[in-house]
C-alpha cells in the first residue's frame, strides 16, 4: 500500500510523543508534519518538544521543523491525528475536516457530536457509518474520535458483558495515572504521599460516553445504550495505566465464571481486517487475586489490551471486578491509531495527494 501523509496535532505533548512513537515504522502511514502551538512552531522537533518517553525522539521527527496548527501549513497531508486540548480542537480541527482531511482526534471536542463516531474498533465499527454525511459534504474530510482515556478501559471490557448480559447499572471508581493529565499536568508536590479525588470533568465523560459508545446504529444515528453510570474519579501517584474498580448490574442473575468465560471468548469485531496496532486478545483476564497492577500489566498487548482481574460476586450490584488499561496508549494513542487503520482499511481515507 501506498502510505498515506500524517500530520500529528499536539505533537509535543504526551500523547502527540506516543504517536510518534507508534507511527515510526508504520507500515501503511508516514509521519510528514508535526503541529504544535506558537511557541513550538519554526523549532526543530527535538529543541521544542520535552521527549519523555526515552532518551530522545526517534531520529525521523528528531529534525523536522514543529508547524502551526493550520490547514495551509500541512497541505501535504492526507489525514492528522490530533492530540490537541478540547478548547483548541474545537476550533482547529473542523478546519481540517472541511478542507477534505480526516482528524482523527484523542480531544473531547466532538464526541458527543452526532455525525462524530465514538469509536473503539472492537466494540462499535459499525458507528463509522456517521461520516457518510460529512464525507460527502466536505469532500472526503470528516472527524472520528476515540474515547476519553479512563472510558475506553471500561467500554472495552464492558461490551462483550453488555451484549451477551445486557447491563442495566454501573458503578465505577477510578485510580488514574498522572499522564493523563498531560505533561504540564500536577507537580509532583501535588501527588507525592497523596490522592487527589477530583479530575475536571472526568467523570462527566465517562457518564456520557458509555451511553454512546454502547449505543446501536439505527439509520444514520446512535441510540444510546440505556444504563446509569457513576464514575468516581482519583489521580493516583502512578505514572501509565488507570485502574478501574467497577460494580455492574445486569438483566439477570449471572455467575461470575460465565462473566469470565465471556470476556476471554472477545475478540470484538475486526479481527478479520488485519490491523497493525490490533491485537489478538483485546481483553485478557488475569486469574491472581491481586492483579491487574499497572506497573505489571500496562503493556499487556503492546499497551493496547485491557486487563481484567477479581472478577467476583458483587452483594449490591451483581458482578464486580477491576480493570487496566494503559492511558496514553489504548486510552489515547494506540486508540488514535487503530481508529486510523480500521479507516485505511476500508478505504475510507482521503488521497488528497495520490502519487
Ligand atoms: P499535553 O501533554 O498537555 O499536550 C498538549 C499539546 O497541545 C502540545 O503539543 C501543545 O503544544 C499543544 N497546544 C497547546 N496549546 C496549543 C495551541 N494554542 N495551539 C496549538 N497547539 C497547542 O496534553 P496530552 O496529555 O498529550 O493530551 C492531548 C489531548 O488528548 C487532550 O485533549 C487530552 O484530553 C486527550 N487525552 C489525553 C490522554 C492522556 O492520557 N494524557 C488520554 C486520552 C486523551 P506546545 O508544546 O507547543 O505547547
Amino acid at each position: 500500500m501506498q502510505p498515506y501523509n500524517v500530520g500529528i496535532l499536539g505533537a509535543t505533548g504526551l500523547v502527540g510523543q506516543r504517536l510518534i512513537e507508534r507511527l515510526t515504522d508504520h507500515p501503511w502511514f508516514r509521519i510528514t508534519a508535526l503541529a504544535a502551538s506558537d511557541r513550538s512552531a519554526g523549532r526543530p522537533y527535538a529543541e521544542a518538544a520535552t521527549w519523555r518517553l526515552s532518551a530522545s525522539p526517534p531520529r525521523q521527527v528528531a529534525a523536522m521543523v514543529v508547524r502551526r496548527c493550520a490547514v495551509d501549513e500541512l497541505g501535504e497531508c492526507d489525514l492528522v491525528l490530533s492530540a490537541l486540548d478540547a478548547q483548541i480542537a474545537r476550533e482547529v480541527e473542523p478546519q481540517f475536516a472541511q478542507a477534505g482531511l480526516a482528524v482523527i482526534s484523542n480531544s473531547s471536542a466532538f464526541r458527543q457530536h452526532e455525525e462524530v463516531p465514538l469509536l473503539v474498533p472492537e466494540v462499535n465499527a459499525s458507528h463509522l457509518e456517521l461520516i457518510e454525511a460529512p464525507r460527502r459534504r466536505n469532500g472526503g474530510g470528516f472527524i472520528v474520535t476515540n474515547p476519553n482515556c479512563s472510558t475506553t478501559g471500561l467500554a472495552l471490557a464492558l461490551a462483550p458483558l453488555h451484549l451477551a448480559f445486557g447491563i442495566e447499572k454501573l458503578v465505577v471508581a477510578t485510580l488514574q495515572a498522572i499522564s493523563g493529565a498531560g505533561i504540564d499536568g500536577l507537580r509532583a508536590f501535588d501527588l507525592v504521599d497523596n490522592v487527589v479525588p477530583y479530575i475536571p470533568t472526568e467523570e462527566e465523560k465517562i457518564e456520557q460516553e458509555m451511553g454512546k459508545i454502547l449505543g446501536t446504529l439505527e439509520g444514520e444515528r446512535i441510540h444510546r445504550a440505556e444504563l446509569a453510570v457513576s464514575a468516581h474519579c482519583h489521580r493516583v501517584p502512578t505514572l501509565d495505566g488507570h485502574l478501574e474498580a467497577v460494580s455492574v448490574g445486569l438483566r439477570r442473575r449471572v455467575e461470575p465464571v460465565e462473566v469470565v468465560a465471556v470476556l476471554e471468548q472477545f475478540r470484538g469485531e475486526v479481527t478479520d481486517e488485519n490491523l497493525p496496532s490490533a491485537i489478538e486478545r483485546p481483553i485478557v483476564v488475569r486469574a491472581e487475586p491481586d492483579r491487574p497492577q499497572p506497573r505489571l500489566d500496562r503493556d499487556c498487548g503492546n499497551g493496547m489490551s485491557v486487563v481484567v482481574g477479581r472478577v467476583r460476586r458483587c452483594p449490591v450490584l451483581d458482578v464486580r471486578l477491576a480493570l487496566l488499561s494503559h492511558n496514553t496508549v489504548r486510552g489515547a494513542a494506540g486508540g488514535t491509531l487503530l481508529n486510523a487503520e480500521l479507516l485505511a482499511a476500508r478505504d475510507l481515507l482521503p488521497r488528497r495527494n495520490p502519487a
